[in-house]
């Protein structure tokens, strides 16, 4: 149900200075007046002005009432707040206690607990933000990274809705061109002319293809770029995995074979976020054991973003495996001992710090292939769902522009598809949605959003 009142806590619970609980609904500012005693609370108060007070378990009238906690309540009235619904937000004292008394303060009084994401959910549903800003809030909220936040915010302020609307305006024009000219066959010469309808589908083809290419981008700023060391065993993988990540994480040992699982651990550096995976080494008579672990190196060397392919300067040897799908760095290790001083090689020795900073710059030359920076100046983070949409829409698009320039489709034909390929770019923004597609896209926020 929509249009009942409903209250969460919106900051995280447990000791702070602050918490802040809200109520949003119909009956919003109805049911705060009922908890809040306050001179300046009541039909004569400002919107977005906050009042001070104090805050009652229930029904403030009633005498088994009793104070819960003095806070500052600060209504938001629709719709210019964030659901676009009545708000009332209580500026209550942190820990644990206060807030969750204040909540169920407004439960007594009628207020129902927020589903994950539901204060999100009225928001679009009220027309305040597309769906694809709803999830830039839930990225915004999950962001490890200074570029995965500053890449939802500008996502959040438009970003990618601008991107769509710059594809869809031209569709939704010749489309209405289109059916105009199915209501006037009998007159000679209102069609659309082929060549401008397929000019006009190109160039939306060219520009979803555009946003497309920012796809990886949006996986890496949302879940990091994977970076798998990978080589023979001894070549020194955690010594170096320790050595990137400045900390004694991985086991560094003698004896070949010491890493038999991947081992991973995050870092963000400059605002981006690396994974490293240390993996056992690679070779071609292990034990049974070890072969497990070798296994899971070869899953792990699949899925990797980028790969630092690891041999030892003093034992030049075959690199294990055939193929990489991710881009390769080849590193030689143990430069402090190097015997051989290959030119053009990436030399590097966890034990003296030697050749790390040329490591981070080669790291960082393959991140720039990635368009991490574009993505987040673009405000265009794609997820599989966009991706998904996006893909459909652009092999529609490329079908429909073969028709055209193979055979004569027809207005009928060409409107109808047309018509399919804007309800695939539609559920990029959420113009048009459906239950399902909104609790998979809500699911992920937490309560109180
Ligand atoms: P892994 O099996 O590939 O993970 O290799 P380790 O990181 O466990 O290292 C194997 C051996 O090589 C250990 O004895 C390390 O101390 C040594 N080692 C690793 N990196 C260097 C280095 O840069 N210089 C020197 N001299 N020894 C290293």
């Amino acid at each position: 149900m929509e249009n009942d009142t409903i209250v969460a806590l919106a900051t995280p619970e447990g000791e702070g200075g602050l918490a802040v609980v809200r109520l949003s609904g119909p009956q919003a500012v109805a049911m705060a007046g009922q908890v809040f005693e306050s001179r300046r609370f009541g039909p004569e108060m400002e919107s977005h002005r906050a009042v001070y007070g104090i805050l009652f378990s229930s029904n403030k009238e009633k005498e088994t009432s009793y104070p819960v906690d003095q806070v500052l309540a600060l209504p938001l009235l629709g719709p210019n707040s964030y659901t676009g619904e009545d708000t009332v937000e209580f500026f209550c004292h942190g820990g644990r206690m206060a807030a969750r008394m204040v909540v169920a303060a407004c439960r007594k009084v009628g207020a129902r607990p927020a589903g994950p994401g539901e204060f999100t959910r009225r928001a679009f549903l009220n027309g305040r933000i597309s769906l694809d800003q709803a999830e830039a809030v839930a990225d915004l909220i999950h962001a490890e990274s200074e570029a995965s936040a500053r890449g939802a915010i500008r996502q959040l302020l438009g970003g990618l809705d601008d991107q769509l609307s710059a594809i869809e305006n031209p569709l939704l024009e010749l489309l209405s061109r289109i059916e105009g000219s199915l209501e006037f066959v009998e007159e000679e010469e209102v069609g659309v002319p082929a060549d401008e309808v397929i000019d006009t589908l190109k160039k939306a083809c060219a520009k979803v293809g555009e946003l497309l290419a920012m796809a990886p981008a949006g996986r890496l700023l949302r879940d990091g770029i994977h970076v798998v060391l990978a080589g023979p065993p001894n070549v020194g993988k955690s010594s170096l995995f320790n050595a990137l990540l400045e900390e004694d994480r991985a086991i560094v040992d003698d004896e070949a074979g010491t890493t038999r699982d991947v081992i991973s651990a995050r870092l963000v550096r400059d605002g981006t976020m690396f994974v490293f995976h240390d993996t056992a080494g690679l070779r071609d008579d292990p034990g049974r054991v070890e072969k497990m672990g070798i296994d899971r190196t070869w899953k792990k060397v699949n899925e990797a973003d980028l790969v630092l392919l690891l041999s030892d300067s003093n034992k030049p040897g075959p690199n294990p495996g055939e193929s990489y799908e991710a881009p390769i760095i080849h590193v030689t290790t143990k430069a402090d001992l190097d015997n051989f001083n290959k030119d053009n090689v990436l030399s590097v020795s966890s034990t003296t710090g030697q050749g790390l900073p040329e490591l981070w710059a080669a790291l960082d030359l393959a991140v720039r292939g990635f368009r991490l920076q574009e993505a987040v100046a673009m405000g265009v983070v794609l997820n599989e769902r966009h991706l998904h949409k996006l893909a459909t829409c652009r092999s529609d698009l490329e079908i429909l522009i073969h028709e055209l320039e193979s055979t004569e489709p027809g207005d009928e034909v060409t409107g109808t598809m047309l018509l399919s390929i804007l309800s695939q770019l539609g559920e990029v923004s959420g113009r048009i949605f459906t239950e399902q597609l909104l609790e998979s896209v809500f699911q992920r926020f937490c309560v109180g959003k």
